[in-house]
């Protein structure tokens, strides 16, 4: 039996790219899942073209909402040909009614203790349409993912590894909370440096956990672990992570480079509607001034256009992260995503402007309170221009400093990075108009 699995691209000028950030563990792993008699191959169309034409059984598909709308072009051409299609990930997930429609079944939820069903379901010919988890699997004796099976030379970061799942809070615009459910699960410490060891180049290592630092204990323990191996690594950590020294210093001296940290917002009034109460506003520079101390970069990320945001917050905004000297960051407006508590009060509200989910990358999709789509729109844009702005840059990183090299080609990539989305948003809306 041949199965195929595939990543869709968000956008046309995202496909078949020569390099992209990271490859998609998740399906690496659901490849590790599966009985070792398939045959089984991972095509991410960030950097490949798919091949239609390729003979496969089975094919499997993972979709967030940016990428729903591409996945189910993917499906429904692969039906067309008497192809079986599975759709699983956070967006068929939030919305297996609707994946159903262009798949012969749909996984909700984490694939463990359910993907081996979907196999031998096709194999015996009784592919049921919904598979579902009932308990959030243990993170224990995980297979280690099938990185053989990623395109060589594609990624940035091909060292990509989890270590938890979830997070112990529940902010309303964020799916991790309604996929993983309101758990943390840690994998043993051993298990991960098991997958460490059998990595290739491990030199530097990229932990997409939602929150590395959502257990101090369980991180603590890890940061100890990884000293030995003399690593360079990046994460996404809560800013409860600079409340701790210990952690802090503990994660400086395991080779943490960078941390990517959501501060979302500038008003407390938006971290009270939007959930986020270990966010604390006062504290944003001691957090920021904290982790710089320990040699640690910080990429931030920020939400514009929160209900109560006026214009002044693109120039406020933009301001705080260059006096902060932010190394780099990422200005998002609000996107409901199905699943989440936003999607549940925009939509009640009336405020969602549409549900094609290719909109959901770079447009703006909902009705903003105190200020225009349009508004929104440029705000954001100038943000993202005057951040990028090679003064700015200059302004942020200087010259004498740890990771410079490094940090120029991460600004010098989200610089391009965002020309690139706007110039496809700005085409897609004249398709629109
Ligand atoms: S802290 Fe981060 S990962 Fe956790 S629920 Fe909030 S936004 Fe999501």
């Amino acid at each position: 039996m041949k199965l195929e699995l595939i990543v869709p691209a968000a956008q046309e000028s995202f496909r078949n790219r020569k390099k992209a950030p990271g490859p998609h563990l998740g399906l690496a792993m659901v490849a590790a899942l599966t009985p070792p008699e398939v045959e089984v191959s991972l095509t991410d169309e960030n950097v490949t073209v798919i091949d239609f034409q390729k003979e496969t059984d089975l094919v499997g598909i993972t979709a967030l909402t940016i990428t729903a709308k591409r996945a189910y072009e993917i499906a429904d051409t692969f039906r067309a040909k008497g192809v079986k299609v599975v759709l699983g990930g956070s967006h068929p997930s939030a919305l297996p009614e609707e994946a159903i429609q262009h798949a012969d079944a749909v996984v909700i939820g984490e694939a463990e203790g359910i993907w081996e069903n979907v196999i031998g379901d096709f194999k015996a010919n009784r592919l049921q349409r919904i598979y579902s988890q009932c308990e959030r699997p243990s993170l224990l004796d995980l297979p280690i993912p099938r990185r053989d099976l990623f395109a060589d030379g594609a990624y940035y970061f091909r060292n990509t590894i989890s270590t938890t799942r979830g997070c112990p809070y529940a902010c309303s615009f964020c799916s991790v909370t309604s996929f993983f459910g309101n758990t943390y699960r840690c994998r043993p410490v051993e298990e991960i440096l098991k997958e460490i060891e059998a990595m290739d180049h491990k030199k530097l290592i990229w932990f997409v956990d939602d929150n590395i630092a959502g257990k101090p204990k369980f991180a603590k323990e890890l940061f100890s672990a990884l000293i030995p191996y003399k690593l360079k690594w990046a994460a996404q950590a809560s800013v409860t992570i600079a409340r701790d020294d210990e952690l802090l210093k503990l994660a400086a001296a395991s080779g943490c480079v960078i941390l990517l940290i959501g501060f979302e917002t500038l008003s407390p009034g938006n971290l009270e509607v939007m959930g986020k109460k270990v966010n604390v506003v006062d504290k944003y520079e001691m957090v920021i001034r904290k982790i710089h101390s320990n040699g640690i970069a910080i990429h931030g990320f920020f939400i514009l256009g929160l209900d109560e945001d006026d214009e002044y917050v693109f120039g406020d905004t933009v301001r705080f992260a260059q006096k902060m000297k932010l190394e780099s960051a990422q200005f998002a407006c609000p996107v409901p995503y199905p699943g989440t508590a936003l999607y549940e009060s925009l939509d009640n509200a009336g405020r969602i402007i549409t549900k094609d989910w290719s909109q959901y990358e770079s447009s703006i999709v909902f009705e903003p309170k105190l200020m225009s789509r349009e508004t929104l729109q440029k705000g954001r844009s100038w943000v993202w221009r005057e951040f990028y702005s090679i003064p700015s840059i200059w302004r942020r990183l200087g010259i004498t400093r740890r990771y410079l090299v490094p940090l120029w080609i991460l600004n010098l990539y989200y610089r391009s990075f965002w020309r690139r989305k706007f110039r496809a948003n700005r085409d897609s809306n004249k398709v629109n108009s």
